[in-house]
């Protein structure tokens, strides 16, 4: 059994905070890129220059890349032969704390939904603990806006609304959310499981690297054939028409109910960051 200090968990989440707002991932400006250069609209054009520059300025100066930078969501993927010795909460909400006042990243948390007094640390994390086999504590930290974050939907469809159930109820979610996730967007959708789950698994898409389509052929396919009606709907960047509107859609299924569809939507803006650290 391998034992690992949860106090040095908060140094790593500390960094992890830091990272994910300043640097857009590799994949994620890779994929920007490739849709500036097919894209064809003068003003859409003009929007992705503005998003590219934007996030080589937020790397260069390391500074955040939005203003927005997000509720801290962390997924731990906890191996079963590792003991954590302390607190994981405590600690990863130590790193968070540290990680939003040392990399100055605005403070966006409220502690109580409708009271609404800001926690003045960004604190507490939304976290998801998984465990898996092995002895090795995958982190990643994944801060979410609500620009795009409130754009997301979550239907329990019925069986017989079949994959046409699917594909109206994503792409209506996207048209609905119209300007207001800052397009171009990243597009998760979570299919199966239950109420609860399938909103999970429609974030965990998000984290998948943008270009990498689902291991089955049938919901790869449908991941493509969704992003083809999305990028139909001609909202484009920030909602100024054009051809991105959306950069990629990550499918996620889990098996469900004989009686039940549900569907997720979990909308990320085109700020899709996430840093992961395993040890
Ligand atoms: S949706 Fe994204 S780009 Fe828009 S304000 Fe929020 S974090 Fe920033």
């Amino acid at each position: 059994m391998r034992i690992v200090e949860a106090a040095s968990l908060t140094e790593t989440v500390k960094r992890l905070c830091i990272e994910a707002n300043r640097n857009l991932p590799p994949d994620a400006q890779e994929c920007i890129r490739n849709f500036r250069r097919k894209e064809t609209w003068p003003a859409a054009q003009d929007v992705l220059d503005k998003i590219i520059r934007n996030f080589e300025l937020a790397g260069e100066k390391q500074v955040p890349i939005c203003q927005d930078t997000g509720m801290a969501c962390v997924f731990v993927e906890l191996g079963s032969d590792v003991h954590i010795d302390g607190d994981i909460n405590a600690a990863i909400n130590e790193g968070v704390r540290q990680g939003y006042q040392e990399g100055f990243l605005r403070k966006s948390v409220v502690r109580d939904p409708l009271n609404r007094v800001n926690t003045g640390d960004n604190t507490p994390a939304m976290i998801t603990l998984d465990m898996v086999s092995g002895d090795r504590v995958s982190i990643t930290v994944a801060p979410k806006g609500f620009g795009s974050e409130n754009m997301s939907r979550i239907k329990m469809l019925r069986p017989s609304d079949g994959v046409e159930g699917v594909i109206d109820f994503v792409v209506s979610a996207v048209e609905e959310a119209g300007p207001n996730p800052c397009p171009p967007i990243v597009v998760g959708v979570g299919i199966g499981g239950t109420f609860d789950k399938v909103a999970l698994i429609a974030k965990k898409a998000l984290l998948r690297p943008l270009g990498t389509g689902n291991a089955n052929p049938y919901y790869a396919d449908l991941e493509r054939t969704l992003l083809e009606k999305i990028n139909a709907l001609g909202l484009g960047p920030q909602g100024f028409g054009g051809y991105t509107t959306a950069l990629s859609v990550a499918i996620e299924t889990l098996p469900t109910h004989i009686a039940g569809l549900p569907c997720a939507v979990n909308i990320n803006c085109h700020v899709c960051r996430h840093a992961r650290e395993i040890r």
